[in-house]
């Protein structure tokens, strides 16, 4: 991902309009582009100011609440690798299981 990519993916970011796999390209770049991480908390500070206003996240510290966003994103992008992991082992598994009825209905043939 460039810059320029991630860079417009910082408000679909704030508004959680991001797909998993975009938001994984760009917690990527921005955990390792320090400029585009810059860039992201001053977008996010602005937002988490405004929310701030209306009574939302009340005391709690700017840059703790952007590291915390992006813990959970991470935890988001983790949760769905996960499951996709634990979903493909569970249809290998099912066509194992199925291989075996076959097989054991053919040998009783
Ligand atoms: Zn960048």
């Amino acid at each position: 991902m460039t810059c320029k990519e991630a860079e417009q993916m910082i408000m679909p970011y704030i508004n959680d309009e991001l797909t998993d796999k975009e938001l994984e390209a760009f917690l990527e770049h921005v955990c390792s582009c320090g400029s585009c991480y810059e860039e992201l908390e001053i977008y996010y500070t602005i937002y988490a100011g405004l929310a701030q206003l209306d009574g939302e996240n009340e005391g709690q510290d700017m840059r703790n609440l952007l590291q915390e966003a992006l813990y959970i994103s991470e935890q988001r992008v983790r949760g769905r690798k996960l499951f996709n992991v634990f979903y493909t082992f569970s249809q290998v598994l099912a066509m194992a299981a199925l291989t075996v009825i076959i097989v054991t209905e053919i040998l009783n043939l």
